[in-house]
């Protein structure tokens, strides 16, 4: 069983062999961080700051020799791994309890090929490195909202962006990606080369290898875009005036709902910090027709307030902002085939409920171009559904962690009722007892993945907090 780590943990990791260790420092350009040396402690913490996990070893690898020698650590002394790219996962599936950690974030080169509109990026890119080099261009890669997450991560998971309705996801742009097995061999997958590896990347791309470059193609977008980030207090009908825009809204638009306490500027006064919805929506095309577009958004009610604007697509994924690294997290989700109104009525009256007004209860619209892909076609499933709502906890005070993630995973649990059964891996909380988070990821494609995996990860080395079979572990 996976064992997350809301209970502090104080205990040393177990230590490398003397001969284990010698042989990796000999082997690797970058660094190797063990309990003993100085930035260790920093160098194990990850974005969530519930996950407290004291790795053998954490390689910081410069190039692919590096991680192969990381990978050939763990096979030979069967230690678990867990890879880290941008180290934003909610549970910290980039952080092993006494095992190898292989991070990835000095490989976070990006280079853009402006004529043939592809991108080549390194696993220790963040989404803003992406976006940086990729705007110069006035092009883009559909995968994630937030600059501060890792492009590795959210694309091997599905990739769910502001591009998502006109372009699909992540996975859905990526054209090849460079792999170092379990068995330390260096591939590449894409349509043409070990075509089922490239398959089981795209949504299950953490349980077969370690990507050590990824292709993407790019699509014109911005500088500028329109974009609505606009409040009302009355949820549930907000709500439901969002869902009807969203019926009719074109692939142009891609939104979302979060229910949360009203901002700190809100007005009237006595609005600040009551129950209130944000939505927020981007148009990837040309200004003026978006703001025709998203207009109806903020004419919904009488807004407590309206922050809509141009802006670059660039600045737009600086929401990621608002979730700082070492505050404590808890995000999981469901898929929906429809908003109904006893579904708004219970995202409305959870999210009043939340002990931290930082935290939220937020419908993603999904659809257009990630919907028209086949299920079949990657790893990924859930491609038909028309929303996901994710449950997203996020508090400071370590005292409060009773009631934070009682909180969360009583509203998860009870949204239940309006689920398909599918999940985003990439908002999967911390994994409970029992739950088969790659199952509900990957739905109809599960058995593929199995059966692709164990070809790949024979020993199920890349199991740590979603394993394919089973249970992960993080000891
Ligand atoms: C503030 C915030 C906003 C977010 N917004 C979005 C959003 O809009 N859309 C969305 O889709 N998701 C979003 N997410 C979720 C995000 O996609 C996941 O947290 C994702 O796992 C982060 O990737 P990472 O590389 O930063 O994390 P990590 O924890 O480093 O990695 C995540 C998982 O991928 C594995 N992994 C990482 N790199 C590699 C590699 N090179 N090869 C093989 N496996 C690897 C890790 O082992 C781990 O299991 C958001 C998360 C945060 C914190």
């Amino acid at each position: 069983m996976w064992r997350n780590s809301d209970s502090e943990r104080t205990a040393p990791a177990r230590p490398l062999s003397t001969d284990a260790e010698a042989a990796l420092r000999r082997r690797l350009a970058g660094t190797v961080l063990t309990p003993s040396d100085d930035g260790y402690d920093s160098a194990r913490q990850v974005w969530n700051g519930l996950v407290n996990r004291y790795p053998s070893a954490i390689v910081r690898c410069r190039g692919v020799t590096d991680v192969v020698a990381a990978v050939d650590l763990a096979r030979e002394d069967d230690l678990p791994v867990g890879v880290r790219g941008g180290g934003h996962h909610v549970a910290g599936n980039g952080v092993v309890d006494d095992g190898v950690v292989i991070d990835l974030s000095p490989m976070d080169d990006v280079r853009v090929d402006p004529e043939a509109r592809r991108a080549r990026v390194g696993p220790g890119a963040r989404l803003g490195d992406l976006l940086r080099e990729t705007q110069a261009f006035g092009l883009a890669a559909p995968t994630g909202t937030s600059a501060d997450v890792g492009v590795a991560g959210s694309t091997l998971g599905g990739g769910v962006g502001w591009l998502r309705r006109k372009h699909g996801l992540g996975i859905d742009a990526l054209r090849s990606a460079d792999v170092v097995t379990a068995g330390g061999e260096c591939l590449t997958a894409s349509e043409s080369r070990n075509e089922d590896l490239f398959w089981a990347l795209r949504g299950g791309g953490w349980t077969v290898g370690v990507v050590t470059s990824f292709e993407f193609e790019l699509y014109p977008v911005g500088p500028d875009v329109a974009t609505v980030t606009v409040f009302y207090d009355d949820v549930a009908d907000a709500l439901r005036a969002y869902r009807e825009w969203a019926g009719g809204a074109p692939d142009e638009a891609t939104s979302m709902a979060f229910c949360t306490a009203a901002p700190d500027d809100a007005v009237p006064e006595s609005a600040r910090g009551e129950p209130a919805v944000g939505i927020a929506a981007c148009y990837a095309g040309p200004v003026e027709e978006g703001e025709r577009a998203l207009r109806p958004l903020r004419d919904i009610g009488d807004p407590l307030a309206d922050y809509s604007e141009v802006t670059t697509f660039r600045d737009l994924h600086d929401l990621g902002n608002a979730y700082p690294h070492g505050r404590r997290y808890y995000w999981k989700s469901h898929l929906l085939n429809d908003l109904t109104d006893e579904c708004v009525e219970a995202i409305r009256s959870h999210a009043a409920e939340a002990p931290s007004s930082r935290s939220s209860v937020t419908v993603w619209h999904l659809g257009g171009a990630m919907g028209r892909v086949p299920t079949s076609a990657t790893a990924f499933a859930g491609r038909d559904a028309a929303y996901m709502v994710s449950v997203e906890a996020s508090w400071d005070d370590p005292t409060a962690n009773a009631a934070n993630l009682s909180w969360a995973r009583d509203a998860w649990s009870d949204l239940g009722r309006f689920s398909t059964g599918g999940m985003y891996v990439n908002f999967a909380g911390l994994g409970e007892e029992g739950e088969d988070i790659v199952r509900a990821g990957t739905g109809p494609n599960y058995e593929r993945l199995r059966e692709v995996k164990a070809r790949y990860d024979p020993e199920n080395r890349f199991r740590v907090g979603q394993s394919v079979g089973g249970d992960g572990e993080s000891e």
